[in-house]
């Protein structure tokens, strides 16, 4: 089904501090146009559209499963403090302390802090299994 994958894309995008969570649940969820997106965030529609496909290969290319999915794990990734600190140019990753080229801070958190990713996935994944073990619902 990919959530597990979906949700290791979005951790580490909303650990970087990423528009892109927001981005793809406004579009996905929301059905926001990508080029109104591209505006409001100061985005390319190229880095709109990038963010949608990385979300789509993981819901089957369905973005009728990609909106399903974003709808309930939104507010879950939401609630994670990023780790990366952003001060004009200039990126700094608080866990490990160190300087990091702001283009590679997606690299720099999926390779140097996977552990902390899947930390927040599993997490992640055990709510949503209780929250549908409660009402008896199935994804
Ligand atoms: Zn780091």
């Amino acid at each position: 089904m990919g959530l597990v994958e979906l949700l290791t894309y979005l951790v580490t995008k909303q650990l970087c501090g990423s528009v892109a969570v927001d981005v793809v649940y406004r579009h996905y969820v929301l059905g926001h146009r990508i080029s109104d997106l591209a505006r409001e965030y100061g985005l390319t529609k190229d880095q709109v559209r990038s963010f949608k496909v990385r979300v789509l290969e993981k819901a089957d290319g369905s973005a009728h499963r990609a909106a399903a999915m974003l709808k309930y794990v939104y507010p879950y990734v939401k609630e994670i403090e990023p780790i990366i600190h952003r001060d004009g140019d200039r990126c700094r990753c608080l866990l490990c302390n160190k300087d990091v080229v702001c283009d590679l801070v997606y690299i720099h958190v999926a390779f140097k802090h996977y552990d902390y990713v899947d930390f927040h996935v599993d997490r992640i994944m055990r709510l949503l299994a209780k929250k549908f073990n409660h009402n008896n619902a199935s994804f």
